[in-house]
């Protein structure tokens, strides 16, 4: 919990946590985590990204490793355990693995990804995508707001951008990616447990769509002869809520509303707005976005609108490895405490990290389900628990290695 404190004066804004990728607060901070992991007996180095790659050896240093870890980024205004508080937990394990003078049968290394929120480039995961070896080299021409190239950033990171393809894991260089993090949502709370197993990041798909219909004056034109187009998006925003209240697990949220001419005395002539649509399960999720689609054509018919219905963005589920979540929950049983399953409405590292090995998470309880917001908060003897958790974890995979 120090550590976190430690960390969360690593900003570029002074008064809150704002540390994007490649700026020197992170660098700055990535300097104290190494530390930390050296502290723990890791040797350190810095990838091709940027990102900090902690590892201790083991006595058979060849195998595959385990990779543990988390982003070490934060969005504008953060707050301080979202990202650090997985690296932390996971240095905390090595490091308890040492003072018990125990030798792990295979390497372990913690990872501090350098870019997970995508603040500073708008395109997130960059830190991982260099490990899956899914960095596109167009990456490097992305530029921030104040005209510096991601190629230009990855360099004065301490980078290269030139060695980024070989940054890639290669085959049986890891076995899996763990990673613990705070929920960011309300469920722990609400069954009073201190962490959870993830079974799945949900799949998400954002829409972009559009009514048009006539603007007009709000005192002239009689409310049978209109084609108002906003009220045709509040039967959307409505018909949304009730199915995602309707099927188990979905969630859908109108997030904005551009309301054109937008004068409180004239009918508005068009309305954009969007629609994110999210399920553990593919299937329900496309199926509601179906739904959505065909009820947005039924109410641009009865209301003589035009309608315009876009998938910006569509990001299958990741399931979590079934055998690796099953020895998480054994972990969570093991150390008396409650097996809580529930999936992740957020993207994470790990859902980079699973095209190229399986993945798992476990989750931490947090105040309110606040997250991206400098209220975040978790409790010290929730953050234990994590730790003896993923350190029971860790030694039941050493324990089958012996077998
Ligand atoms: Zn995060």
């Amino acid at each position: 919990m120090v550590r976190c404190n430690e960390l969360a004066l690593f900003t570029e804004e002074p008064g809150r946590i704002t540390r994007p990728y490649g700026t020197p607060s992170l660098a700055a901070a990535r300097e104290k985590v190494a530390l930390w992991m050296q502290e723990a007996g890791m040797e350190v180095r810095i990838d091709a990204v940027g990102n900090l790659r902690g590892r201790a050896h083991g006595s058979a240093p060849t195998m595959p490793a385990l990779l543990l870890g988390s982003h070490l980024d934060s969005v504008r205004d953060a707050g301080r355990y979202d990202g650090p508080l997985g690296i932390l937990v996971a240095i905390e394990v090595v490091d308890s693995v040492r003072a018990r003078h125990w030798t792990l049968p295979f390497p372990v290394e913690v990872i501090a990804f350098a870019d997970e929120e995508g603040l500073r480039f708008q395109t997130s995961y960059l830190g991982s995508c260099a490990l899956a070896g899914s960095f596109a080299p167009a990456f490097l021409d992305l530029i921030d707001a104040d005209g510096v190239t991601l190629h230009e950033a990855v360099g004065t990171f301490g980078g290269d951008p030139g060695a980024l393809p070989a940054a890639a894991l290669r085959p049986r260089e890891a076995r899996a990616y763990v990673e613990v993090h705070i929920e960011q949502g309300p469920y722990l709370e609400s069954v009073d447990a201190p962490v959870g197993v993830v079974t799945a990041i949900a799949g998400q798909s954002r829409i972009l769509t559009a009514f048009s219909g006539e603007a007009g004056h709000a005192g002239t034109v009689a409310m049978h002869l209109r084609r108002d187009p906003l009220s045709a998006a509040a039967e959307i925003v409505l018909a949304a809520e009730d199915l995602a209240r309707q099927t188990s697990g979905l969630l859908a949220t109108v997030g904005t509303m551009d309301v054109t001419p937008g004068a409180s005395n004239v009918i508005p002539g068009q309305v954009r707005f969007s629609l994110d649509v999210r399920h553990p399960e593919d299937a329900v999720r496309t199926s509601a976005v179906a739904a959505m689609e065909r009820r947005a054509h039924e109410v641009a018919v009865t209301r003589s609108l035009g309608v315009e219905w876009k998938i910006a963005r569509d990001h299958p589920a990741v399931p979590c490895n079934g055998s690796l979540t099953t020895q998480l929950a054994e972990a969570v049983a093991a150390a008396g405490l409650p097996v809580e399953w529930l999936p992740s409405g957020a993207g994470h590292d790990a859902v980079v990290m699973s095209e190229v090995v399986p993945v798992a998470m476990l989750f931490v309880r947090c105040a309110g389900g606040i997250s991206h917001h400098p209220a975040e908060s978790v409790l010290t003897s929730d953050v234990a628990a994590a730790i003896d958790v993923l350190d029971r974890f860790v030694t039941m995979l050493a324990d089958e290695k012996r077998e």
